[in-house]
């Protein structure tokens, strides 16, 4: 019926482990969905995503063994960005990245420059982008064969067993990154630990409590292990002295998101099923196969809905935002003074 980019194992033993809220710890939680690896089908085993009835966040339960993460990470994930079929010349990488690097970069305004880490910085580019800026910025990756292709300094490993000197940051960023680590609150506890007092923690993470989320199963999985809310986290910065300053959610660094919303409501109304739709909406190297076609075959009735997709969910999108409602949420938290 379709062709697809990657193969796809019928692995439904996949090491997989129930674990308990990733956030509190609690055990209280309720079932609320399955879902599948739809982007990079490195899989066909399925997930699921539970809510903490204590701390409220979301969470994937069962989940990857932490030991088996890695090959879901597969060598296309660190150019899905760009959507590039080969790899990119730096200038080029920059080039298709400008815009969300500014967007990112404007949480620091009003900061002076000083010592920035990135922590999972990729392939360098927000490091690059600062030290532009003057700051004396460095990465830390935990998968060694990313690639670095402008040489920045990027630290490579497990992030909660690197040492720093003492001097403290200014300010540590993980973009996208929080709700891929198996234990965010150890991440965010050494986090406070390496800022300097009113040294800034920024960093951006998916909205459980959104349409997106919630409805649309927008989260990257099995890649995205926890779903925060606003408040789980303000709770965990709270924990470890780090006070939330601000918090939005916009569509400035990662948009368009909803982008199909409708077309996917209208394609489960008239017969997907959920696995169907969302197999063919989130799967990222064949768009005509959700924006141009009905399971499988050309539609000119199926394009066109998508034509006019976008007009109608980009303005919903930017009224969640509005209402701090939507899918992309980052914030800026300042570490207390003692
Ligand atoms: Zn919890």
């Amino acid at each position: 019926m379709e062709k697809k980019p990657v193969s796809v194992p019928t692995d439904r033993n996949a090491n997989l482990v129930k674990v308990s809220c990733p956030v509190c710890g609690s055990k209280r939680s309720r079932f609320l969905f399955t879902v599948k690896d739809y982007a990079f089908r490195v899989t066909d085993a399925p997930f699921g995503v539970r809510r903490c009835t204590s701390c409220d966040c979301g969470y994937l339960s069962p989940r990857p063994a932490e030991v088996d993460i890695a090959k879901y990470y597969t060598g296309e994930y660190y150019w899905s960005y760009e959507r590039a079929a080969e790899k990119l010349g730096w200038d080029m990488i920059i080039a298709k990245r400008r815009i969300q690097l500014e967007a990112k970069s404007r949480w620091l305004e009003g900061m002076k420059p000083g010592r920035l880490l990135d922590v999972g910085a990729q392939k360098g580019e927000f490091v690059w982008w600062m030290r532009e800026k003057g700051w004396e910025a460095l990465g830390v990756e935990l998968d060694s064969t990313v690639p670095n292709p402008a040489n920045m300094p990027i630290r490579y490993g497990d992030f909660l067993n690197m040492k720093f000197d003492s001097a403290g940051f200014d300010c540590i960023t993980m973009w996208a990154v929080l709700e891929h680590v198996y234990a965010p609150s150890k991440f965010v506890r050494r986090i406070a630990e390496l800022l300097r007092p009113g040294g800034r923690f920024i960093a951006l993470v998916t909205n459980f409590n959104s349409i997106q989320g919630r409805f649309f199963r927008l989260d990257d999985y099995p890649r995205h292990l926890t779903y925060f809310t606003k408040h789980s986290v303000q709770d965990l910065c709270r924990r470890y002295g780090l006070n939330v300053i601000r918090m939005r959610t916009s569509q400035d660094i990662f948009g368009g998101v909803l982008n199909g919303g409708m077309l996917c409501g209208l394609k489960r109304l008239f017969g997907y099923s959920a696995d169907e739709a969302f197999s063919e909406w989130r799967q990222l190297w064949e768009p005509d196969l959700f924006f141009c076609c009905w399971r499988g075959c050309p539609s000119a009735l199926v394009r066109n809905i998508s034509r006019f997709d976008r007009l109608i969910t980009l303005p919903v999108e930017k009224m969640l935002d509005r209402f701090g409602l939507g899918f992309i949420m980052t914030f800026s938290a300042e570490k207390q003074s003692l």
